[in-house]
């Protein structure tokens, strides 16, 4: 019998290669939908360096209805794992209108082909960001809606139509889950994280710092109420978001918060690289520090992170060390020693020319 296709939009990105690769292992072939906008279609090679299985790519935008329709009518899709987005906050209060339009748009035209094919299952990657500041942490999926930026407002707005949608018509299986902060990379050193130009996130941008390739980091403010007056996240393994949940709404974290200097020292602890930084203003739009309570997770489909901070920096840096310069270094042609499988060519069914949000 032929395993199960899922879709997976912004499959070619940091958590949707990793979540490729965790579902190949769960046994379902994944089919990518993916602008490239922010990935490289070689991180799917990566993916069959691990796995033995190169999931085919579509690039096409998720805002795109016809490409959809065609994505649909190709492939048998069972379910809908949805990642394709943007998702940089600071980027989000410059241009609020790109984000509405990706995060907000294009989760409608995917609901709305999904509806007209028939499949009804779909999990969207939420975020923390949903829940601003103005939680006590730990934060309970419970908590309302306070987000402080543009980009969390989308994802809160996504939740709404979804919740509404879920409500009118049983037939659907929504399941939200909110990443809080997925860092690391897969154990093997095959794939990691690799925006495009210099990284928005924290553990990218020290990372290249570790490796030499930027002179040091800005701390985004030390002024905060916190440990150390930097900012507090939820740091959680990719590789734990990765793996397969249930059908609900829930939360993706540790549980527990670190700063950035904390990240900090913990990057240098794995990589025996000093990391230089600068003391920074705060950044528009950020909160000061919230973690996930957890244990949403785990009372209803057994899901907790199995990896802690430690392992997170020793996988992002094995990445960044094996891959200076990302997908532009060569893979090892079978480094799982896998039969290699191509489930088919990749194909672009643009209906009408990309959008670049850059
Ligand atoms: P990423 O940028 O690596 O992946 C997003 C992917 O979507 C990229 O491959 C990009 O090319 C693609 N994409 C963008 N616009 C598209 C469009 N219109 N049509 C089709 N593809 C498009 O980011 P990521 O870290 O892998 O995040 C994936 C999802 O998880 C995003 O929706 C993000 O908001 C969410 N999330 C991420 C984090 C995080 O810290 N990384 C935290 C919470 C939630
Ligand atoms: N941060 C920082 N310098 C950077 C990038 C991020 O100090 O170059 C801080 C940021 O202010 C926040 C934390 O690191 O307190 C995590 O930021 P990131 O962008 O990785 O995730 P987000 O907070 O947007 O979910």
């Amino acid at each position: 019998m032929r395993a199960p296709r899922i879709l997976v939009t912004g499959g070619a990105g940091f958590i949707g290669s990793h979540t490729c690769v965790a579902l190949i292992a769960a046994g379902y072939l994944p089919v990518v939908l993916d602008t490239l906008v922010n990935s490289d279609a070689r991180s799917l090679q990566r993916v069959a360096c691990i796995t033995g299985v190169e999931p085919v790519l579509v690039c096409g935008d998720v805002r795109d209805a016809v490409a959809l329709d065609r994505v649909f009518a190709a492939y048998d899709v069972a379910a809908v794992v949805h990642l394709a987005g943007l998702k940089a906050v600071g980027e989000s209060m410059a241009d609020p209108v790109s984000y509405y339009d990706v995060n907000l748009a294009g989760t409608l035209a995917l609901v709305q082909a999904m509806d007209r094919t028939g499949v009804r299952t779909l999990v969207f990657s939420s975020s923390a960001t949903v829940y601003g500041d103005s939680q006590p942490s730990p934060i309970v999926e419970s908590a309302p809606y306070a987000a402080v930026n543009p980009y969390g407002r989308t994802k809160a707005m996504v939740e709404s139509m979804l919740a509404d949608l879920a409500r009118a018509d049983a037939r659907w299986s929504i399941a939200c889950l909110r990443y809080f902060n997925p860092i690391g990379a897969h154990e093997s050193g095959l794939l990691g994280e690799r925006p495009h130009g210099p990284p928005n996130n924290l553990m990218p941008y020290i990372a290249q710092v570790a490796a030499g390739q930027r002179e040091w980091l800005v701390v985004h403010g030390a002024d905060y109420d916190t440990v150390d007056g930097t900012g507090v996240r939820d740091y959680v393994h990719v590789m734990d978001v990765a793996r397969r949940p249930g059908i609900l709404m829930a939360n993706l974290g540790t549980g527990r918060g670190a700063s950035v200097l904390e990240v900090v020292s913990a990057f240098e602890r794995a990589s025996g690289r000093r990391i230089a930084l600068r003391i920074g203003p705060r950044r528009p739009g950020d909160a000061p520090a919230y973690w996930a309570d957890a244990r949403g997770a785990w009372q209803a489909f057994g899901w907790r992170a199995r990896r802690d901070l430690d392992q997170m920096c020793a996988d992002s840096w094995r990445w960044q060390a094996a891959n200076p310069h990302g997908f532009d270094d060569p893979a090892p042609a079978h480094a799982s020693g896998l039969p290699r499988f191509q489930d088919n060519t990749s194909t672009s069914i643009n209906s009408k020319p990309g959008h670049s949000h850059a």
